[in-house]
């Protein structure tokens, strides 16, 4: 399934460190179809719009604004610390070694805001999980997420099901 995309994501080895397999999508985002397509398939892939999408910083921007673009709805930044200029709520959370933050403008969601996640791919699953933590107690409801990659074997698809979030993804990768 989606073998047309999965071949136009380019795979570092040993990036940023020995043993981890990079799936690098800019390779995908230089093929105009593969990157229209891709968007055209995560918008299928989710149920009715969201009011917002969240978009993970870096690339969950550039599928995010892309696909908040197709469904006529609006795109939350979620940054790395201390981005943006307006009042912010932020969540720590954990990484391999050591920790990370990520915030959004404390007044970006209300309590009736329905907002998908998006981010380019799904590995442990921390900073996605972070995402639904932080718009969650900003009182949103998180309708789901949505990534191009996931890598099955990291566990973090699964994390986010357990926490009640609806997963597509429009590659995998096993064996990461
Ligand atoms: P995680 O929090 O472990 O789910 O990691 C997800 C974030 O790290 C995403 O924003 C990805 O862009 C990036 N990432 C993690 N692993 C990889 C990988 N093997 N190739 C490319 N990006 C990755």
């Amino acid at each position: 399934m989606n073998d047309d995309l999965r071949a136009l994501i380019r795979t570092i080895p040993d990036y940023p460190k020995p043993g981890i397999q990079f799936r690098d999508i800019t390779t995908l985002l230089l093929d105009g179809p593969g990157f229209a397509a891709t968007i055209d398939r995560m918008a299928a892939a989710i149920g009715p719009a969201p009011d917002l999408i969240a978009g993970i910083e870096a690339r969950g921007f550039i599928f995010g604004a892309a696909l908040a673009q197709k469904l006529g709805c609006g795109l939350v930044l979620l940054r790395k610390q201390n981005k943006l200029p307006g009042r912010v709520t932020g969540i720590n959370y954990a990484l391999e070694y050591g920790h990370d933050r990520i915030e959004m403008h404390a007044d970006a969601v209300t309590p009736d805001s329905r907002v998908l996640l998006v981010d380019d791919l799904i590995a442990t699953g921390g900073t996605a999980l972070a995402g639904v933590e932080l718009l969650r107690s900003a009182g949103a409801t998180v309708s789901g997420a949505s990534f191009v990659i996931d890598l099955p074997d990291l566990g973090g698809a699964a994390r986010l099901r357990a926490a009640g979030v609806a997963v597509s993804a429009l590659v995998a990768f096993e064996g990461d």
